[in-house]
């Protein structure tokens, strides 16, 4: 009989493209996707530990399958990813029930050990060698990197997908737990990086997102001879067939000139940089071992700006960081008036065990301060994002269709749940008008009323009104759309 999984994935898009992966390689072996936990002969749960929040819900996710558990012994219950990595042998100590605790470097064995459960193996620990445990090297070898052939059925939507770059970072910020969970930074060979895009492409894919934990570090060295990611986006413009290239996350001082050229240069590039600055002080950013100042920050970004004066520049900030006083809060504020980020995520502290600000620095900043700085920040962002958007009404943007915006999408559940079981004819059902959203070339998210069967295409969408998020459009003509 067909056995069932159901994958609930947290964190970011690393963990989005490991969860395809893994749901890839047990579907390869006959397991099909569950409709929800109780349904399901496996249960897994791809984990982050950069916030104490995102493994709190996990932790509670856990206590529900618990009971679940209970009423069927056989299930095979999971915690993959950087909370498996981190907390290892703790996670059962606190859930006894869960079989199976995979490290990020280790995904790769998941199948074989889902298999080893089920033949009664009894629970398996499988975790990469910690940052200390050995050289650099060994350490290294034990996270494996994972990037198997894919499945054009398990992304989220057909025409995007995710590539990885590298895995892993060396740049130990104080606050920040991923060097350890995620190992040393490791390169793919960028022939299988091009190998896997043409692919992708082959599949359908219109847009491929390079993802690394510090993207622009990218560095891979054959003979006398070093690709870096402004190389990767020269080969991978020149696919026939690939529309749009985006790459995130950037690292501050990495954003060489070579790359801002290749932005402005390569037409699928698109022109779109996350590049975290994460805090506005200095004194601050030496706390958390950033290595830049404010100043090497504003030259990085009027560089960009003078090379592509359009480019959409985002950025992290981490609020209420320790010992972080008014004035250096307020020269965040100030960060984000002055160079009026397209837009921000702005997280509240969250002292990570592990890492050197948890080890050194006192999480000294009362949790109402930095809900109060976090409600201040957001709304400065708000206000840039707003002024930002405001520039692009009444301009024609092209648009890749995303799919339904997250209005329609609710409307839609909402009416699946009352019509479960009578389907529309696919034709009528493409040819529905509903609230689409898309992205133009700089990340603007544009929603705009059209059939669809739009989705995946893209065209031209005027811009008629503005928000802090979102901008809302109308479609001139159809026949703009391309194939
Ligand atoms: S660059 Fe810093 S914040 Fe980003 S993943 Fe590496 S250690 Fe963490």
């Amino acid at each position: 009989m067909t056995k069932r999984l159901w994958i609930e994935t947290v964190g970011c898009q690393m963990n989005v493209l490991d969860s395809e992966l893994v749901v890839a390689a047990l579907r390869r072996r006959g397991w099909e996707p569950a409709g929800s936990p109780a349904e399901a002969d496996a249960v897994f749960y791809n984990t982050c530990s950069v916030r104490q929040h995102a493994e709190d819900k996990v932790y509670s996710a856990l206590g529900r399958v618990r009971l679940e558990k209970a009423k069927r012994p056989e299930l095979v219950v999971g915690v993959l990813g950087c909370m498996a990595q981190k907390d290892q042998d703790l996670i059962r100590t606190r859930a006894p029930w869960v079989d199976l605790v995979v490290g990020p470097g280790q995904l790769h064995r998941v199948p074989a050990l889902v298999d080893d459960v089920l033949a009664g193996s009894g629970p398996r620990i499988e975790v990469s060698l910690d940052r200390t445990a050995g050289s650099r090297d060994a350490v290294a070898r034990s996270f494996e990197s994972y990037d198997p052939d894919r499945d054009p059925t398990m992304r989220p939507t057909p025409f995007q997908a995710f590539v990885r770059t590298q895995t892993g970072c060396d740049k130990f910020c104080a606050f920040c737990v991923v060097p350890k969970v995620r190992g040393p930074e490791q390169a793919r060979p960028p022939e299988a990086i091009f190998a896997e895009a043409s692919k992708l492409v082959a599949e359908g894919c219109r847009e491929i997102t390079l993802i690394g934990q510090t993207v622009n570090s990218y560095s891979w060295k054959d003979g006398g001879r070093t690709t870096r990611l402004s190389d990767l986006l020269v080969g991978l413009d020149a696919i026939d067939g690939l529309d749009r290239i985006r790459f995130v996350t950037n690292y501050p001082r990495d954003m060489t000139d070579d790359l801002v050229q290749a932005v402005r240069d390569l037409p699928k590039v698109c022109h779109y940089l996350h590049v975290p600055a994460q805090h506005g002080s200095d004194a601050v950013l030496k706390r958390m071992k950033r290595g830049y100042t404010i100043g090497e920050y504003l030259e990085m970004h009027a560089r960009v700006r003078e090379a592509i004066p359009h480019a959409a520049v985002t950025s992290d900030f981490i609020v209420g960081y320790c010992g972080e006083t008014d004035e250096e809060f307020a020269a965040t504020v100030e960060l984000v008036r002055r160079l009026q980020f397209k837009n921000s995520f702005i997280f509240k502290y969250s002292p990570r065990p592990g890492t050197k600000a948890f080890e050194r620095l006192p999480d000294d900043v009362p949790e109402a301060v930095k809900r109060e700085r976090n409600r201040v920040l957001l709304e400065a962002q708000a206000e840039a994002s707003l002024a930002g958007n405001a520039g692009f009404v009444a301009t024609r943007q092209r648009v890749l269709v995303e799919g339904l915006s997250p209005r329609e999408e609710k409307a839609a559940s909402r009416e699946e749940n009352a019509v479960a079981g009578v389907e529309a004819a696919p034709d009528r059902q493409a040819d529905r008008v509903r609230q689409l959203a898309g992205r133009t070339m700089c990340d603007r998210i544009v929603v705009f009323d059209g059939p669809e069967r739009l989705i995946g295409r893209i065209l031209d969408v005027d811009v008629i009104a503005a928000g802090s998020w979102t901008l809302s459009g109308v479609l001139p003509n159809l026949d703009h759309a391309e194939p």
